[in-house]
């Protein structure tokens, strides 16, 4: 049986429903990654790790069913670079809401947001505890590579973690949706490797514009991304956090 809401019928998800599985709702942002990058990058990378995982625990024997991406995000901070769309965040907040009602409202009783797109990381903890709280259902959210560091770390040369428009989104994009990647704009595509100031440590919430630090718009450095770097990745990631999501103590 397919994991895709959008696949079934809806005589189907409601069997899915009834069977307490897991409803995965990918959630990402439309945006400049750069150069070399299309704008889409954090809906193809985040609706494919929500698929991969997806499958992992169906394999498993879990319950599970993954809506369509929410394409739109909080991304006001890539504005000044075109070519990208942003939420405000109330509207973000009241589009996450309308997505996990219905799922409750249908009988869905855990729902996890896989968000993947780091200018949403704040939002979707707050949605999660705020809906887990007017539904009475369990609703957790996560940012992929912030759930999974320590299987990303060892498989990049020249970053610790993944950035923006960076050797792991690449890389990923190269595996995934190689038309969305311009090979010849690869030597541009390098930054700073931070998004923070000289001594803002990771807790010291403060965004400001990409245009202000990023010449590129990358912050990382792309120049060493492979397609099959993308694909161990993506596995990786994929298996990890079909981990996580499979503890039952989670859901209890
Ligand atoms: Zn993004």
């Amino acid at each position: 049986m397919d994991i895709e809401w959008m696949k079934l019928t809806a005589a189907e998800v409601q069997a899915r429903a009834a069977a307490d599985a897991l409803v995965i709702v990918p959630v990402a942002s439309l945006e400049q990654h750069g150069p070399h990058l299309a704008t889409g990058v954090d809906m193809v990378l985040g609706g494919n790790v929500a698929l991969e995982t997806a499958r992992r625990l169906a394999a498993q024997g879990h319950e599970v069913i993954v809506t369509p991406v929410v394409w739109t995000g909080l991304a006001e901070h890539h504005m000044a670079f075109g070519g990208t769309v942003t939420l405000d965040s109330a509207t973000f907040q009241a589009v996450l809401r309308g997505v996990v009602r219905s799922a409750a409202r249908h009988g869905f009783r855990r729902v996890m947001l896989l968000n993947g797109h780091g200018g949403n990381a704040e939002a979707i903890g707050t949605a999660a505890t705020d809906l887990a709280a007017e539904f009475g259902i369990r609703v957790a959210g996560g940012t992929y590579w912030h759930m999974v560091p320590e299987v990303i770390a060892p498989l990049l040369e020249r970053q610790p973690t993944l950035m923006h428009a960076c050797e792991a989104e690449t890389s990923l994009m190269m595996h995934l949706a190689p038309g969305s990647v311009r090979p010849e704009r690869l030597a541009e595509a390098v930054g700073p490797s931070s998004s923070r100031v000289e001594g803002q440590p990771p807790g010291l919430l403060m965004r400001r514009s990409f245009r202000s630090f990023s010449e590129t718009g990358v912050v990382g450095d792309a120049r060493t991304a492979t397609p099959a770097k993308g694909e161990k990745l993506l596995a990786a990631i994929a298996a990890r956090c079909a981990e996580l999501l499979a503890n039952p103590k989670l859901w209890t």
